[in-house]
């Protein structure tokens, strides 16, 4: 575990600090101490232990680590390719044509890539759900890229080559947990997806995950994919465990609700993800009336970004339209937002602590993991006011506002850059693995992969258009923007 030699204590001095304990207390002008690996102490006018790094904090909130429960690190060496994708165009590409293309060095060169992006966000934990591990060197791939770097981070183990009963068949997966070492930076989970299918062979693999004592990570409630007949099959076994977690959840009926939150499983929900690639619409609005536990995620770099501000931008966002839009629907209208912002930075911070099963992390509080992010911009307008520390965390921050990242009491961002973080060998790195990926599958359909085409579509009749105020030539540009107009 290569992490910064330099173990001082941290003491952040007179910010606004987000606890995150128990009772949401937020304290003005306050202290933050750092010793080791743990939060010491939060206070107003704490002492300065002998050799402290006293970090300003005036101005700035500062808060726990945020916990990102569902990325899919590898394909961050992709970022970006897949923005216009579906579901069905992703599928694709990893599931179907390329994905048994990537080697375990690139599988190392988009997890390092992707980890740091999470440091650098302050995002201080982050569940990789490795789904293109074909063979155990890729595995070790991913492990050895995730412990180069000082975050946190579970590995989920997954195989998107292979079904989940084949690939925990294999002896050296086996191996791979015996030998891997587990440690408080780095857990495990399992990572696979259940089909729905009346026998349910996906019992062998919930079974290997039992044994070795994981947790399961599963995407459940995608269209098209899975739906409530893999939860119903799960629970019915028996098989569903309180540190397992749902990915997206969005398309299932009250009756998969009401049997993920009689296990005590949590949902993940990537708003993001939901909102373009169309596993269903973000739950979040019909979840909490069955008291289902939530994290947030952001799934893939290789479409969306990789930060938490923007997971809770657009939950809001999203809970707040449905809400909407549903009273609209029965002529009513919504005088009280039910999902407020503090509770997406409690689903940013101790939701993922609580789905990871991790009651020492997310909060700062005395005694619990030194996993702080102060958020300070002395250069932005958008700093000041800070009125709403919530408000401000939600809708006003961004990655670039990431002043100081603290984790395990190792300090991985200063003063708004990285420490310790070699940049151009990451960027060597990726670059191979997009030489590679274009050079493998050929430059036309790399190219086309990344530009998928776009069916015909049309502009309405207008009856309004009674002059040539817009011409004919304008019209045909402006349908030619949009797809074929089709006249
Ligand atoms: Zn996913």
């Amino acid at each position: 575990m290569s992490a910064p030699a330099d173990h001082r204590p941290v003491l952040f001095r007179n910010g606004t600090v987000l606890t995150m304990d128990d009772a949401h207390t937020v304290l003005t002008g306050a202290d933050v101490l750092v010793v080791d690996d743990t939060v010491a102490d939060v206070g107003t006018g704490l002492a300065a232990p002998d050799g402290a790094v006293e970090v300003d904090a005036s101005g700035g909130i500062v808060m726990p680590g945020m916990i990102d429960t569902h990325r899919h690190m590898w394909q961050t060496a992709m970022r970006a390719y897949g923005a216009d994708w579906t579901l069905t165009q992703y599928f694709v590409w990893y599931y179907l044509e390329h994905g048994k293309h990537f080697r375990p060095e690139d599988i190392h060169a988009g997890n390092v890539l992707s980890a740091w992006e999470s440091l650098e966000a302050g995002v201080t934990t982050t569940v990789d759900w490795s789904h293109g591990l074909q063979t155990t060197d890729h595995a070790d791939a991913a492990a050895d890229a995730l412990e180069s770097v000082p975050g946190r981070f579970v590995l989920a183990y997954g195989n998107i080559q292979a079904a989940p009963w084949e690939w925990t068949a294999d002896a050296a997966v086996r191996s791979f947990f015996e030998r891997r070492t587990r440690s408080d930076r780095l857990g495990f989970q399992l990572a696979f997806d259940v089909t729905g299918d009346p026998s349910f062979p996906e019992r062998a693999a919930y079974e290997f995950a039992r044994d070795l004592g994981l947790a399961v990570t599963t995407h459940a409630g995608v269209w098209g994919a899975t739906n409530d007949d893999g939860i119903r099959l799960a629970h019915e076994a028996g098989l569903i465990g309180s540190d397992d977690v749902f990915v997206h959840a969005a398309t299932l009926t009250a009756d998969s609700y009401h049997r993920i939150a009689s296990t005590g499983a949590s949902i993940s929900v990537s708003t993001e993800s939901e909102q373009s690639a169309g596993q269903g619409y973000p739950p979040t609005w019909q979840v909490r009336q069955h008291g289902i536990p939530v994290s947030l995620s952001m799934d893939t770099s290789v479409w969306w970004s990789g930060d938490l501000f923007t997971a809770m931008r657009s939950t809001l966002g999203a809970d707040r339209s449905r809400e909407h839009l549903e009273a609209h629907v029965k002529g009513d209208t919504v005088t009280h937002s039910s999902l407020r912002a503090e509770h997406v930075v409690e689903w940013a911070t101790r939701g993922g602590a609580a789905a990871l099963g991790r009651d020492d992390l997310g909060q700062l509080v005395a005694g619990k993991k030194a996993d702080v992010v102060l958020i300070k911009n002395d250069h932005s307008p958008v700093s000041f006011p800070l009125l709403n520390p919530y408000g401000h965390v939600a809708f006003q921050a961004q990655r670039g506002d990431v002043h100081t990242v603290v984790v395990d009491g190792h300090v991985v961002k200063a003063d708004g850059r990285l420490v310790g973080a070699d940049l151009p060998a990451m960027r060597t790195a990726v670059d191979n693995t997009v030489d590679f990926l274009v050079s493998t599958i050929g430059e036309d359909a790399w190219m086309s992969g990344m530009n998928p085409d776009l069916p015909p579509g049309s502009v309405l009749d207008n009856p309004y258009q009674y002059t040539d105020y817009k011409s004919d030539a304008t019209r045909e540009a402006r349908g030619t923007m949009f797809g074929d107009p089709g006249s």
